[in-house]
């Protein structure tokens, strides 16, 4: 048993390079069926990054008590919306459960669990449909324990910093405002004035490399409350900053709000 262990150690050992550490504003899983501005810009971003040997998602779709990683060598695609004329996109992203098993390392002291039922997720594959097309890296889910408070999700991404030496991609996917309940649906929205406040100001804020206070996003400003109404859309940026080392480069491959209520913003923390 110990020499499975060491081999899946040794397969995610060091490889020299410090990959970049993102998050990407998702919106609407309806993105995958399209090809628009926000799409083009993940393929652009894909290519730009190239190819890890594996992608470690923090999707804020896969929302639970206690912290879950998907497992399993062959996740199942979710289709977990409302859509029903979307089944004949597919994603079947292999697996990784020696990059699962690192992570439960990794967090060990937040007491992981390993998850042989969920899969991948619409915040994951509507990305990475355009991302990476091929399906070919391999993608472990990381859940967003519901139950803690910001700081937690903030040292769980700390504590997954050095996978980004070991060939992972760390992707945060969810969206810095998000307020479905005054999402416009038709016709092309005017950005509300609190959503384009709140969303300038967290880019103010990421650039200061001020993240205690987009750890504490609840006192950021007024706006906090229409913005981020509900945590679960802003706790992967978290696990993004965590990852964050100092003074890396940021760049935003997306800054625009969608449907009036909803930041597509999208940052990448590191050199190409
Ligand atoms: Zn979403």
């Amino acid at each position: 048993m110990a020499s499975v262990t060491r081999a899946a150690f040794d397969d995610f050992a060091p490889r020299g390079k410090t990959w970049p550490v993102i998050f990407v504003g998702h919106g609407t899983p309806l993105n995958a069926m399209r090809n628009n501005a926000f799409t083009d810009s993940w393929t652009r971003l894909g290519a730009a990054l190239g190819r890890p040997r594996a992608i470690l998602s923090v999707s804020a779709h896969w929302y639970t008590r206690g912290t879950l990683v998907t497992a399993m060598a062959r996740p199942n695609q979710l289709y977990d919306f409302g859509y029903r004329n979307m089944a004949h996109i597919k994603y079947h992203a292999p697996g990784s459960p020696a990059l699962a098993d690192r992570v439960v390392e990794l967090l060990r002291h937040a007491c992981p669990v390993k998850d042989y039922s969920w899969g991948l997720d619409h915040g994951t594959w509507s990305v990475l449909s355009k991302a990476y097309p091929a399906a070919d890296v391999p993608v472990v889910q990381l859940s967003i324990d519901g139950t803690r408070e910001p700081e937690f999700h903030y040292d769980l991404g700390r504590h997954l910093k050095r996978l980004r030496r070991e060939g992972v991609l760390i992707m945060g996917s969810g969206n810095i405002v998000h307020n479905l309940g005054l999402t416009v649906r038709t016709g092309k929205a005017e950005p509300y004035a609190w959503a384009v406040r709140f969303d300038a100001l967290v880019r103010t804020k990421l650039i200061d490399r001020d993240f205690e206070a987009l750890v504490n996003y609840p006192s950021l400003s007024p706006d906090a409350d229409l913005a981020v109404p509900t945590p679960d859309h802003y706790l992967p940026l978290l696990y993004t900053l965590g990852a964050v080392e100092a003074d890396e480069p940021i760049v935003f491959p997306v800054e625009e709000i969608d449907r009036g209520s909803m930041s597509m913003r999208t940052i990448m923390f590191g050199a190409l």
